[in-house]
């Protein structure tokens, strides 16, 4: 599997990559856990762009790290005509977050759960801001690198000048492949980082099942001979274009993603009567708004979103939000469609 990923990402990264650059993983969840435990140290300070995937949080905890989340903002407009390239963060509060405890920033694009693909531009700011403190140095999350639609490119910042010391590049077969369950990850970077993240790997798990690897090398090599990652956008795209529409025909307000398979919608102004989305599954205190919605789309609507309040910290959390997907075969999003119509029906009308 390492000549394999060596063979599709040389040219991406533009290195030759040889096994010294090259750990895999159980999942990118693996990789990531292995990264903040081979670099962060008590008092470390990790940035990141919020919401995030909420493996960051844990994993830089575990580590005896802080988070330091930055927010991604959307501008006062029309709700019916977001995108997730409306998601921007403040530059100037970026920079003012950097100072002599960062050790890391994670640079998550395409990005889950908003959709965004960071422009080439954004990636330059943040590669300046890396190149002025010599202690900081990247996680590219680029789990959904394949996943982009409409204009959007996904630019690798690894590749820009200086960052190939500076950056792990972490990827895995879970979402390119639709193989979440098989948990075959890896990450890539110059020697002395990825010696420093095999050290951690191989006390948290040692190494990774071989049969798995076998088949993720044969459909990396299959992909680049068969055309397979314009095929996976453009299936994706169709099923983006899909749920959108359906989402909207429901009376909702989905945030376009640009990348990922994930669609934001906000449901502040769902009224909900209080017997609906009520918590009878958990004793757990999970009572916001995002959670009630959750629960009743799952139990009456009978489809499923996630609740985004996970993806944000304790300090920031924000309820508006819950987050479909469109990584389902197309017969299963039809029925999810029939079903989304019945929500204008079931919303409390006073
Ligand atoms: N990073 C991001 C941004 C993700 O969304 C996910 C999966 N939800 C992962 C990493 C983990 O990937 P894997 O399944 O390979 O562990």
């Amino acid at each position: 599997m390492v000549e394999a990923i060596s063979e599709t990402y040389s040219p991406l990264l533009k290195q030759q990559l040889t096994p010294q650059n090259i750990v895999t993983t159980c999942g990118a969840t693996e990789a990531l856990y292995a990264t903040f435990q081979a670099f962060v140290d008590p008092g470390d300070e990790v940035i990141t762009f919020e919401p995030f995937f909420d493996t960051y949080l844990g994993a830089v905890i575990m580590a005896g790290g802080k988070l330091k989340p930055i927010p991604l903002r959307l501008p006062n407009k029309n709700s019916n005509d977001l995108k997730s390239s409306d998601f921007t963060f403040d530059r100037e509060e970026l920079k003012q977050a950097f100072n002599e405890k960062t050790k890391l920033i994670v640079l998550n694009t395409p990005h889950n759960p908003t959709g965004k693909v960071f422009t080439l531009d954004e990636m330059e700011f943040i590669a300046q801001l890396v190149r002025d403190h010599p202690r900081c140095i990247v996680i590219a999350d680029e789990v959904y690198e394949w996943i982009t639609f409409d204009n959007a490119t996904h630019h690798r910042i690894a590749t820009l000048d200086g960052m190939w010391e500076r950056t792990v590049t972490i990827s895995s077969a879970a979402k390119t492949f639709s193989v979440t369950g098989w948990k075959i990850g890896w990450a890539i970077g110059s020697p002395d980082l990825i010696a420093a993240v095999t050290k951690a790997h191989v006390y948290v798990i040692f190494s990774i099942v071989t049969p798995l690897q076998d088949s993720v090398a044969r459909s990396l090599r299959y992909a680049l001979a068969n055309n397979f990652y314009q095929e996976l956008r453009e299936s994706y795209l169709k099923k983006r274009d899909f749920l959108v529409d359906a989402l909207r025909k429901a009376g909702l307000s989905p945030i376009v993603p640009q990348g990922s398979f994930f669609i934001l919608v906000n449901v502040k102004d769902i009224k909900l009567r209080p017997d609906q989305g009520m918590n009878t599954i958990t004793n757990l205190n999970m009572d916001t708004k995002d959670w009630k919605i959750s629960r009743w789309l799952t139990t009456d609507i009978g489809v499923t979103t996630i609740p985004c309040s996970s993806f944000y910290s304790e300090e920031n959390k924000c309820e508006d939000y819950v987050r479909f997907a469109f990584c389902k075969t197309d017969e299963i999003l039809e029925k999810a469609a029939e079903k989304l119509l019945q929500i204008t029906n079931q919303q409390d009308k006073e």
